[in-house]
């Protein structure tokens, strides 16, 4: 019974197989010459067209791609734009390109085109009749393309060195979801039909070209192999080390031979032709004979004399990239692979079929991920033509698992990203990473802050930063971890059944998906749904550890989003002993034999993306069982996951009341972040001879949905304040402040979307006890804060909605003043950079301030201020402020750049009521300077007064600033007590908040 259904599903699924996936083919013959003169390129294509579909077509999309570097209205402009890249909006006329001259003809009759009506760089070629099923065309166009610069995307030239890459009219591919034509991205890869290049290039003779396809031009293999053997020589006798960059050095281009030359190259079964000329080349040849059919493939590197350094070794590179691939993935098709020495915008390197191009490499280490990760696109993604704009994960993630299972086959003790810190790696205990911690690193860094996606999304909508986290490293962390499930032996059985069943053609997710468990006879299910289209987190424990007269019975339990199976590993004196799977189930237990093992751990090999290793561990001695002992190391370091780490450096502090503090910063933040953490700094206060310092604990976590991030803790502070004490005397006592600070953060939105704004709510309470020798005060109080930032392209808009509350208790020794105040604070800023290469702006604000409830004393420190926070005002403590109860004198000057924005140093403008201020800054080109104007209205005690300033001053941002007054208002220039020096008017702004490095890490993703 079971049996026949098996076979009847197979039968029917190799009949819808059939039915329903089809394949169209194009086969292109084109004559091309290059003018390195004026950087254009001169060209007459002819393809045949062959309809494999069902479908009867009237029309075809055409990619003419060239014109995607045509004016700052095209998709790439746009995206480009986007991503803060300004090398198309800036780029003078001569560095933009083109394609003009066409002329469609099909059967040799005109035919009738037009530009799509969105994209400028597609063509929609309409048929004089429809081509039906099963039928041809010869669909045939000159064509002239301007080259653009190379700064800009993968089509360029960087003086005369050419990289030609989508550079011919191309049709787009017509699978079972209809036509995908689509426009040319710089985030966003390809999709193309298979079939077959006769491609005939013309250059001055001297030029040296690598391109895709079997070289058919006898006489210019032999030009290629005499230079081989030249640069040969030129490493064995060392002739190399001459060759310098720089000034008359080998990065100047020879002269172009007047005398020209056409190379013609062939290839069959690619989806896409690409070639790249320059005259310095140098050429190493060598050979690789493959795992399986034991066929030999020509191997070929390029590169200019300069980076001999690194690429005297790209043969090695190259010969061991295509043999473990092959090995893997099955051998490679083709006769010819190269990778030729470029420098391309477009990341580390770029991979077209049988050739790549790798971008400037620091160091042989580098150089050989890039050449074998680009070498292992013609896999995925030369041989599996995907969807890449689609699904980039299955490309770049399947690639990125061979790359990382290279590097780790090849140098099994690798320390691969330890060794690109150049040294300072060992200095923070960063010494032992991986090439595979890297992509851990990378990923667990996206998603402990909430700001990844999921793996399967179009390229267009991934941030930045997560098209590199997500469709590289995290897709290769699963796939490791998919491998590691099935087993090396099953996993490359499936992978090479995937392969043999989608070789040239068009895998989709569902395919591969199929191809896998098919082959592994496994339900993947989980993986394709939760850990593929989700960005639900993986989080297992050991739940517990049972000893028997046979060894240990270990639980463990799915405390995070996605159930899936682990893997439990049995240690006997830190030696693995065995290891076994737990199946999906929220909850289960392994057995393992034996009574002297000592050790339990989910997952040691850290193949599967677990986001919180700090609970798989299971340890049969000390005080803590499930983790190890308390491990202290200077500094910072990597989250080790199996250790309680704790980072220590000495800490040194300054303010006018404490003078020079000297501690101990204590912390165990680490990349990835802990989802708990802490910090304290006790120090001692030299002016005060006690002690001083700060500390914090907090909490976070990422919900399921709609939240990116809570996080939920606890700060405290006590520094010396000034408040009670006699002014400036060194030997009194001074007054001592504690603060305690209980604070949720929220970020809001939907993690998966690509969205250019932020929105954060921020509830923070305070607890603030102001000690001074002559009275004390009291504080109780907080804020609730709402932050939307939004940035795109030139303009970046923030609104701030924040209500203020405070209950004080004044104890001067007198009199007790009591009261309470609550006070709602609007705020606008508009920001449009209009100059973005030097990051000059015109900065707009307004801020509102109105009071909702006043009882008891009226109080000047609780009122809201035109000129922006003092360090007195600053009653609920947010800031750190270097004499924060200076009225006078350097400290005096120093505020806060909030509230009404004035940038005076005159308490003017205080108010219980309400306050208005508005506020225009310029940023002055060339010069480091900006222009300020100032102008606001408050309730002076009943009455509105009108407020006004402007001057000149230095500024970053809300964080720092040095302002010096032009002009003042008569009543904000009488403010000033008599005899006040202009000195005392140069305002200073310190905001030391925005500063702190977990802030800058979390801005900056
Ligand atoms: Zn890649």
């Amino acid at each position: 019974m079971k049996k026949a259904i098996l076979a009847f599903g197979l039968f029917a699924s190799t009949l819808t197989f059939s039915q329903t996936y089809f394949q169209q083919e194009v086969n292109y013959k084109i004559d091309v010459t290059l003018n390195d003169k004026d950087n254009t390129l001169s060209a007459f294509e002819e393809f045949e067209y062959i309809n494999n579909s069902g479908t009867a077509l009237d029309k075809i999309y055409i990619h003419i791609w060239p014109n995607a570097y045509k004016n700052t209205e095209t998709a790439l402009a746009h995206q480009l734009i986007d991503m803060n890249n300004n090398s198309m909006q800036f780029a003078e006329p001569e560095d933009l390109g083109w394609i003009d001259s066409l002329d469609f003809k099909v059967d040799g009759l005109e035919a009738k085109w037009e530009y799509h009506p969105d994209h400028i760089d597609i063509a929609v070629l309409h048929l004089n009749s429809v081509l039906k099923p099963g039928e041809k065309m010869k669909v045939s166009t000159p064509f002239k393309v301007k080259i653009p610069s190379g700064d800009i995307s993968r089509l360029g030239h960087v003086g005369e060195s050419f990289q030609i890459t989508q550079w011919y009219p191309k049709p787009a591919v017509f699978d079972k979801n209809g036509w995908n034509e689509m426009p040319y991205l710089t985030q966003g890869e390809f999709y193309s039909e298979y079939g077959s290049f006769d491609v005939s290039i013309t250059v001055p003779k001297n030029y040296v070209v690598g391109s895709t396809g079997d070289c058919q031009t006898p006489e210019e293999l032999e030009f290629m192999t005499t230079k081989a053997a030249e640069t040969a020589k030129k490493i064995e006798d060392g002739s190399f080390s001459k060759a310098k960059k720089g000034f008359g050095g080998a990065d100047e281009f020879p002269e172009s031979a007047t005398e020209m030359k056409t190379v013609r190259y062939t290839q069959s079964n690619v989806h896409d032709f690409a070639w790249f000329a320059d005259k310095r080349f140098e050429i190493l040849k060598g050979e690789v004979e493959l795992p399986h059919s034991k066929r030999k493939v020509t191997t070929w590197a390029m590169f200019v004399p300069y980076h001999h350094t690194t690429w005297q070794f790209a043969g090695e590179y190259l010969h061991d990239g295509v043999y473990y691939y092959s090995k893997w993935n099955g051998d490679y098709p083709y006769n010819n692979v190269t990778a030729v020495d470029g420098t391309i915008s477009a990341g580390g390197g770029m991979e077209y079929p049988n050739v790549t191009v790798i971008g400037n490499a620091q160091s042989k280490e580098q150089l050989e991920v890039v050449i074998v990760h680009e070498v292992g696109h013609n896999w995925f993604y030369g041989q599996l033509g995907s969807n890449e704009r689609e699904h980039a994960w299955m490309d770049e993630g399947l690639n990125t698992l061979n790359e990382v299972r290279y590097i780790q086959t090849k140098y099994p003790k690798n320390t691969r990203l330890s060794d690109m810190m150049m040294g300072f790696a060992d200095k923070v205990h960063l010494e032992h990473l991986s090439h595979h911690d890297m992509n851990d690193i990378t990923y667990n860094m996206t998603a402990e802050f909430g700001i990844d996606q999921p793996i399967e999304l179009h390229s267009a909508d991934y941030t930045p930063t997560n098209y590199g986290a997500i469709v590289y490293a995290k897709t290769g962390l699963v796939f490791t971890y998919l491998k590691d499930y099935l087993g090396d032996e099953d996993f490359d059985k499936a992978m090479s059944a995937y392969y043999d069943e989608w070789e040239f053609k068009h895998p989709q997710p569902e395919d591969l998906k199929t191809a896998l468990e098919k082959s592994s006879g496994k339900d993947l299910e989980w993986f394709f749904t939760d850990i593929i289209q989700t960005t639900k987190q993986i989080d297992y424990k050991i739940s517990s550890v049972k000893a028997d007269d046979k060894g240990f019975t270990v639980s463990v339990r799915n405390v995070g989003q996605i159930d899936c199976p682990v893997r439990v590993d049995a240690f006997r004196f830190g030696k693995l002993v065995e290891s076994k799977w737990v199946e999906r189930g929220s909850e289960g237990s392994v057995h393992f034999d034996g009574k002297t093992l000592d050790e339990f751990v989910i997952d040691a090999g850290k193949q599967m993306p677990d986001l919180n290793r700090n609970n798989n561990y299971w340890k049969d001695k000390g005080l803590f069982k499930r983790v190890e002992p308390m491990k202290v190391e200077f500094l910072f370091g990597d989250n080790e996951g199996d250790k309680n780490q704790m980072w220590m450096s000495p800490a040194l502090g300054g303010n006018k009341y404490d003078r020079f503090m000297i501690g101990i910063l204590i912390h165990n933040q680490t990349l990835p972040k802990n989802k708990f953490e802490y910090t304290v700094a006790p120090m001692f206060s030299i002016g005060r001879k006690n002690l001083a310092g700060f500390g914090d604990i907090n909490y976070s976590w990422v919900p399921a949905k709609h939240i990116k991030m809570i996080t939920l803790g606890l700060g405290a502070k006590t520094f010396g304040h000034g408040l009670g004490s006699a002014p400036d005397s060194l030997t009194s006592p001074r007054g001592t402040y504690y603060a305690f600070q209980p604070y949720a953060t929220f970020k809001l939105g939907k993690p998966d979307v690509r969205k250019f704004y932020k929105q954060t709510l921020k509830l923070q309470g305070a607890y603030v006890l102001e000690d001074g020798n002559l009275y004390s005060n009291t504080t109780m109080g907080g804020y609730l804060n709402y932050n939307f930032k939004y940035k795109k392209r030139r303009n970046e808009f923030s609104t701030n909605a924040r209500f203020d509350y405070f209950n004080y208790d004044s104890n001067a020794g007198l009199a007790n003043l009591t009261g309470q105040a609550l006070n709602a604070h609007l705020t606008l800023d508009y920001k449009f950079t209009y100059w973005p290469e030097q990051r000059k702006q015109l900065e707009v604000r307004a801020h509102i301030g109105q009071n909702l409830m006043t009882s008891g004393m009226q109080n000047a420190r609780y009122g809201m201020s035109l000129g922006g926070q003092s360090g007195t005002q600053d009653v609920l403590y947010e800031h750190w402020m270097m004499g924060r109860n200076e009225t006078s004198g350097i400290y005096g000057n120093q505020r806060i750049e909030n509230q009404g924005g004035f940038k005076t140093t005159s308490s003017y403008g205080t108010s219980n009521g309400m306050i208005f201020g508005s506020n225009l800054v310029f940023h002055i080109p060339y010069v480091p300077f900006v222009l300020y104007g100032d102008f606001g209205m408050f309730d002076n005690a009943g009455t509105m007064e009108t407020v006004y300033d402007a001057g000149a001053g230095i500024r970053f941002g809300e964080s720092f600033g040095v302002y010096f007054p032009f002009l003042e208002s008569d009543n904000l220039k009488n403010s000033y007590p008599a005899g006040t020096k202009y000195w005392s008017k140069i305002r200073l702004t310190l905001n030391m908040n925005g500063l702190r490095p977990g802030e800058l890490i979390q801005g900056a993703l």
